[in-house]
């Protein structure tokens, strides 16, 4: 008999064998109840004895392994930290001004030079973009940074406050996916160009001399070849005139070079400042231009189409300069439309304003800039060697005097070609009232 039932039945009955025997089977059954109990308790303890081996073993692990992966986190943080450390310190000494912005243009960080350059003071970051636009006042770069919050980058390669000359870029950090507004910050990089300024201007000085120079014994070589032409002097005979002719002809294409190279020389020393700005309406030069060169068109067998697509059209420029920009773009267009045929070549001229911006295409469906020379079409001297081939006379000076002042005006200009098809100059100006003017 289980141990806790005879405990009970010697205490009901005095003995084991005082159980009336009707009662035996029955007690012989609970018995077997209490055995049976007895083996399912110890087999839980059991059970619950491994299990909670099992468990103080995987926590164990668990730990282990826990303190493994802090440790190796602790490392990286320390790791990422030099890093960062190194990165600072570099920044903090480059030779460069660095402004580092949020994507609400709130300032994140600021080098030591941009600080000197700024003359930051105690004065904590929410003053950093007063204290830039307030150094160089006199240029609208509060428009180009929100220009550049916009997503473009800005260069603005003059800029002069006091002795000093800068050079500011303003730059979007794109994230690496191609998102369009997938901008974690702006940068504001400033350089001081002082000294390459200073050497540059004084060799602009020396060509501005010599070409000045140049201009006397040029104009007098025309003067008086005209007047062998024109027969003042005496007949000449077909030799003589051809052989003049030649000479004339040269002379004007010395004096054109002579003259684009006092240009040059004039729009380096232009600054881009508010102050130089006058406001003026970009479609009416763009058709004096076209006017202007209308005798030349015809010449040339080209049919010029003038197409105004609407909008605002009033820019801050300096009218001279924006008219010789045009004349050199749609001469180019001009000269170089040559095809095959020698049927009529179309050029077509557009003007449209959309967003703040002013957009001017030329296109012509001439001779086209070979892929492999696209890079350097807006170099000081350089012309294509297809250009070269179908037309002697030229500068390669044209496309530069373009891109310089363009630049100068906050605008930008591009093309695109394909050689034997023709080509698309897209000439962009911000319109008086935009925020790169403000
Ligand atoms: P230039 O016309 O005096 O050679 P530019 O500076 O105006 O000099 O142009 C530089 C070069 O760019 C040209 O020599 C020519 O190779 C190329 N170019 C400019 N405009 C065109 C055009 N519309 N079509 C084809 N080539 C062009």
């Amino acid at each position: 008999v289980h141990k806790t039932l005879e405990r009970q039945i010697i205490r009901f009955y005095g003995s084991l064998d005082s159980v009336p025997d009707n009662l035996k089977p029955l007690l012989e059954l609970i018995s077997k109840t209490y055995t049976g109990n007895d083996g399912e308790y110890n087999l839980m303890e059991r059970a619950l004895d491994i299990s909670s081996k099992e468990l103080t073993e995987a926590n164990k692990l668990l730990r282990e392994e826990n303190e493994e992966i802090e440790q190796r986190v602790q490392e990286r943080t320390e790791e990422l930290t030099q890093e960062r450390r190194k990165l600072d310190k570099i920044a903090q000494h480059m030779n460069t001004g660095a402004i580092l912005l949020d994507e609400e243009a709130n300032v994140t960080f600021i080098n030591n030079k941009a600080k000197r350059i700024i003359d930051l003071g105690k004065e904590n970051n929410n003053k950093v973009l007063d204290k830039l636009f307030d150094k160089f006042k006199k240029f609208p770069l509060r428009g180009y940074l929100e220009r550049c919050m916009k997503g473009d980058t800005v260069e603005v390669s003059e800029v002069e406050a006091g002795y000093y000359i800068y050079e500011i870029l303003f730059q979007s950090l794109r994230s690496d996916t191609d998102d369009k507004e997938g901008y974690f910050g702006h940068m504001i990089w400033i350089r001081n160009i002082t000294d390459e300024k200073l050497l540059e201007r004084s060799k602009s000085e020396l060509v501005a001399v010599a070409s000045h120079q140049l201009r006397t014994p040029l104009t007098v070589t025309k003067g008086n070849t005209e007047m062998l032409l024109d027969g003042s002097l005496g007949d000449l005979n077909d030799e003589q005139r051809e052989v003049i002719r030649q000479t004339y002809e040269s002379n004007e294409q010395l004096i054109i070079l002579v003259n684009q190279m006092l240009d040059i020389t004039k729009i380096e020393k232009e600054t881009i400042s508010k102050d130089n700005f006058v406001k003026i309406a970009v479609d009416k030069i763009l058709k004096n231009s076209v006017d202007d060169l209308d005798a030349f068109a015809d010449k040339n067998n080209v049919n010029i189409k003038y197409s105004d697509l609407g909008g605002d059209f009033e820019a801050f420029a300096n009218v001279a300069r924006l008219h010789q920009v045009f004349q050199n773009l749609i001469e180019n267009a001009i000269k170089y439309c040559k095809n095959e045929t020698n049927g009529v070549c179309p050029v077509g001229i557009s003007i449209r304003s959309e967003n703040d911006q002013i957009e001017i295409k030329i296109s012509d469906a001439g001779i086209g800039i070979p892929q492999q020379e696209k890079d350097k079409i807006f170099e000081r001297f350089y012309r294509a060697s297809n250009a070269v081939r179908v037309e002697s006379a030229g500068t390669g000076l044209g496309l530069y005097i373009v891109k310089s002042v363009v630049d100068r005006l906050g605008g930008s200009v591009r093309f695109e070609s394909k050689e034997g098809q023709g080509t698309t100059f897209f000439l962009r100006l911000p319109v008086a009232n935009s925020p790169a003017i403000k």
